[in-house]
């Protein structure tokens, strides 16, 4: 028998968690390895996933939401894998479509999972989850695009959150100057702390568009907010410069003209982390292991257990958790 956090649904389609006891016989069918999951994490797709109606991710019930989690292989019908493989597993739809992380057990594809990179523990590894690793990613897209330390302020936006968090400390630790925008004014010296050299205070970007160009100001951005922000920066960044489409915590929209992508040569380079390839995956998580230090990764972490999620699920959603959680399962 193992622990999960079991959302189930009510006559009215709405659903709500309790901590419940499962059997082995309980995990889906169609997974062939079995992992002892240590701990899992709380983004933005999981507050969805946690929400009443699923986010509209979550397709049946009775559901284990989580879309990350890290543990210890127990057993493996895969030759990839074997008992006592550290594993770790984002995207892929697990936690939507597949159940997830939340549950001390977990049986998911052998395809879904990389093997814990090198240098991280596996608490480490879900302190990064999916928004760190797709901060990363979104560093090596600016990068591949022909970003360099030198090139001029990186702007991050949505900085506080958990892509925001990860992509500033990155960007800081490979040298460049990180503008972080926040919409929290108190999270200011924490963003300092993870490396941003200016805090640019959210009410400056969130109006809409007046003039498809404004001054060029940023050498690169990392987006997590989308929306009226995403279209503004558009108009702001350099002749050539990119900008990485993580997120939408601000709006799916984009109230923007093609004006900068015309005059400027502007990129709008879209970042995915659920279906990424295997090998750019681990190349990723190398880059993270390497690039993002660990003393930074630690001021981010709140820690949790099963039973805080609910709240987290909606706080998330609110814009209301700052840096990354980890949730001990166990
Ligand atoms: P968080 O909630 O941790 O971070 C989002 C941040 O955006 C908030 O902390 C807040 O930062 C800012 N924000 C929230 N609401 C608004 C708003 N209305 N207007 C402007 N800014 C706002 O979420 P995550 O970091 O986990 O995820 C961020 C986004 O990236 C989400 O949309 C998520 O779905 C997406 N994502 C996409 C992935 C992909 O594969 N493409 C993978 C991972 C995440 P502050 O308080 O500093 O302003």
């Amino acid at each position: 028998m193992f622990k999960a956090l079991l959302l189930t649904q009510n006559d009215d389609g709405v659903a709500s968690a309790a901590i419940t006891e499962l059997s082995e016989d309980d995990l889906p069918s169609g997974g062939d390895v079995t992992v002892a999951v240590e701990y899992s994490t709380v983004n933005y797709k999981d507050g969805l996933c946690l929400s009443p109606k699923g986010g509209g991710l979550v397709r049946h019930y009775p559901h284990v939401a989580g879309i990350d989690f890290a543990g210890t292989v127990e057993a493996s019908d895969d030759d990839r894998y074997k008992p006592g493989d550290k594993v770790v597993l984002t995207g892929w739809r697990v936690g939507e479509a597949h159940w997830g992380g939340y549950a001390q057990k977990a049986r998911v594809k052998a395809d879904w999972l990389v093997p814990l990179p090198e240098g991280l523990t596996t608490k480490q590894a879900m302190a990064v989850g999916t928004a760190g690793f797709t901060a990363m990613l979104a560093v090596m897209a600016l990068e591949d695009h022909g970003l360099a330390p030198g090139h001029g302020e990186v702007l991050v936006t949505g900085a506080a959150g958990g892509v925001g968090s990860v992509a500033t400390a990155i960007l800081a630790n490979l040298g460049y100057s990180v503008a972080g925008v926040t919409g929290r004014p108190e999270t200011a010296d924490y963003l300092r702390d993870l490396g941003a050299a200016r805090i640019v205070p959210r009410v400056e970007l969130n109006e809409t568009v007046k003039r498809p160009l404004e001054s060029e100001t940023w050498a690169g951005c990392v987006d997590a907010v989308g929306g009226e922000m995403l279209a503004r920066v558009l108009g702001q960044m350099k002749y050539g410069a990119s900008v990485a489409a993580v997120g939408l915590a601000g709006g799916a929209a984009l109230p923007a003209t093609v004006v900068p992508f015309l005059l400027r040569g502007v990129n709008l380079l879209g970042i995915d982390s659920v279906m990424q390839p295997y090998e750019n995956r681990l190349r990723a998580w190398e880059r993270v292991a390497r690039d993002l230090p660990m003393e930074k990764l630690e001021s981010m972490v709140q820690p949790a257990t099963l039973s805080d999620l609910p709240k987290l699920g909606a706080d998330i959603l609110n814009g209301q958790v700052k840096g990354r959680v980890v949730v001990d399962v166990n």
